[in-house]
C-alpha cells in the first residue's frame, strides 16, 4: 500500500515536472519567435533607412544641377529687373507691325523676366506669339509659349511633341536612371535630336521622324497619335465622283526677299507678311511654301514628279494648303531661282542678298481646284487643314527634280474614310 502511494506521488511529481518543463519550453519558444520577429523587423527598418538615405542622396544629386539652373535664372532675372531692356525692345518693336513669332516670343520672355508671370501683358504677349506661330514649323516657339502660359497657371497642356523644358527633362531622366543625368540634359534643349537618338531613353524631346526606317511614316503614330489614329489625314488619292462647289481661290502673292531653308525634311521658303490667298472671299496669310518629291497627292492613283505646298493661315487660325503639282516637262524658271539658293544640307534659314522672289511665279494660270479636309502631311499630322489642289499643273525638268536634295519626302496616301472630295 505504501509502495503504491509512493508510486502515485512519484507519478504526480513526474507529471508536474513534465508540465512545468512544457510550460517553460513553450514560454521560451514564444520568446524566441518574438526575438526572431523583432530581429527581422530591425533588419527591415535598417534596410528601409538605407534605401531612404540612398534616394535622398539621389535627390540631392539631381537637385544640384537644378539649383545651378535656378541660380542662373535668378541672375538673368536680376539683369532684366530694372525694365530698361524691356522698354528698349518695346520701343524698337513698336514701329514694326509685323513682328515675327520669334520676336514676339523674345519680347514675352523679357517681359516675363521683368514683370513676372502674373502680368496680364506678359500673358497676352505669349498668347500673341502662339497665335502668330507657323504650326507646321515653329514647334519650339509653340512649346516655349505653351510652357510659359502653363507656368503662369493658364489651362494649357503643352503639345505632346513639345520638348520638356531642360530642368524637367533632366529631372525625369535622372529619376529614370540616376547615373545618366548629364546625358539627358544635353539633348533636352531640342536642338536636333536626330543624331542623339542612340540614347534611346524614350523621353519626350523633339522627336525625330523620317520618311523611311524605324521612324518612317508607318511608325509616326507611335510618337504622334494623330498620324496613326486620325480619320481625316492627308495626302489623298484624288478621284471622282466630285461634289461641285461654287467658290474660287484668289491668290494675292507679293514679291519679297527670298528666305530659304533646308529643315532636314524639305526645302522651304518662308514668306514675309503681306501675301494672301482669298478662299471664298476669306483672306488667308501665306506663311511658307515647300516641296515634296514625288507629289504627295495622286490623281486617279498617279503621282507627279513633285508638288509645291503653299501653307496659309486665317486670322481664326485655320490652316489652308494650296497644292501645285509639278509634272515632268520643261525647266521651271521660278524653281531655277529657288534651287540656286537652296541649301544642300540641313541648317538655318538663308537670305541671299538682293534676291527677291514672288511665290505667284510658281502658280499655273488657271486655278480650278480639288478640295478636301485633310491634315498636315508631316508630324504631328494635325487635322482640320483645308486642301486645295490645283487641277492644272506646272512643269519641272528631270534635271531640276534630281537637284532637289531629298530623294523621297512624300507621305503615303491616306484613306479617304467618310470624306467627299469637292471640285469647282
Ligand atoms: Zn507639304
Amino acid at each position: 500500500m505504501k509502495k503504491t502511494l509512493a508510486i502515485i506521488v512519484l507519478l504526480l511529481a513526474a507529471i508536474g515536472a513534465g508540465a512545468f518543463a512544457f510550460m517553460q519550453w513553450k514560454a521560451n519558444s514564444g520568446a524566441k519567435a518574438e526575438i526572431t520577429e523583432l530581429t527581422e523587423k530591425a533588419a527591415e527598418s535598417e534596410k528601409k533607412q538605407e534605401e531612404a538615405e540612398k534616394s535622398l542622396a539621389e535627390v540631392k544629386e539631381q537637385l544640384a544641377p537644378l539649383q545651378l539652373t535656378a541660380q542662373q535664372m535668378e541672375a538673368v532675372k536680376a539683369a532684366f529687373s530694372n525694365g530698361v531692356t524691356l522698354k528698349d525692345l518695346e520701343a524698337a518693336y513698336a514701329k514694326d507691325k509685323n513682328l515675327s513669332a520669334e520676336r514676339l516670343l523674345g519680347l514675352a520672355g523679357v517681359r516675363l523676366l521683368t514683370k513676372g508671370n502674373q502680368d496680364p501683358a506678359t500673358l497676352s504677349a505669349f498668347e500673341k506669339a502662339l497665335e502668330m506661330t507657323d504650326w507646321t514649323k515653329q514647334q519650339k516657339v509653340i512649346c516655349a509659349a505653351q510652357y510659359a502660359l502653363a507656368s503662369a497657371g493658364k489651362q494649357i497642356k503643352p503639345l505632346s511633341e513639345c520638348a520638356m523644358p531642360p530642368q524637367m527633362a533632366k529631372a525625369e531622366e535622372a529619376s529614370k536612371d540616376g547615373h545618366d543625368a548629364q546625358a539627358g540634359a544635353k539633348d533636352a534643349h531640342g536642338k536636333d535630336t536626330k543624331k542623339d537618338d542612340k540614347s534611346g531613353h524614350g523621353n519626350k524631346k523633339v522627336v525625330h521622324w523620317d520618311y523611311e526606317g524605324s521612324m518612317g511614316p508607318e511608325n509616326w503614330g507611335k510618337e504622334f497619335p494623330r498620324c496613326g489614329r486620325g480619320k481625316e489625314q492627308s495626302p489623298l488619292d484624288i478621284k471622282g465622283p466630285f461634289q461641285k462647289v461654287r467658290f474660287s481661290v484668289a491668290p494675292d502673292y507679293k514679291p519679297g526677299p527670298l528666305r530659304i531653308v533646308n529643315n532636314g525634311h524639305t526645302i522651304q521658303v518662308n514668306v514675309n507678311p503681306g501675301s494672301k490667298l482669298r478662299i471664298d472671299g476669306v483672306p488667308f496669310d501665306l506663311l511658307q511654301f515647300h516641296f515634296h518629291r514625288p507629289s504627295e497627292e495622286a490623281i486617279n492613283g498617279k503621282r507627279q514628279a513633285m508638288v509645291a505646298h503653299f501653307v496659309h493661315k486665317s486670322s481664326d487660325g485655320e490652316l489652308a494648303v494650296l497644292g501645285v503639282l509639278l509634272q515632268m516637262g520643261n525647266e521651271n524658271p521660278a524653281i531655277k531661282t529657288l534651287w540656286e539658293h537652296a541649301p544642300a544640307k540641313e541648317g538655318p534659314e538663308q537670305q541671299p542678298e538682293g534676291v527677291a522672289f514672288n511665290p505667284a511665279s510658281l502658280l499655273p494660270r488657271d486655278l480650278d481646284f480639288y478640295h478636301y479636309d485633310g491634315s498636315l502631311t508631316t508630324p504631328p499630322c494635325t487635322e482640320k487643314v483645308k486642301f486645295y489642289i490645283l487641277r492644272n499643273m506646272a512643269t519641272i525638268s528631270s534635271e531640276q527634280v534630281s537637284q532637289f536634295p531629298f530623294k523621297m519626302n512624300a507621305r503615303p496616301l491616306q484613306p479617304l474614310n467618310q470624306r467627299v472630295i469637292m471640285a469647282n
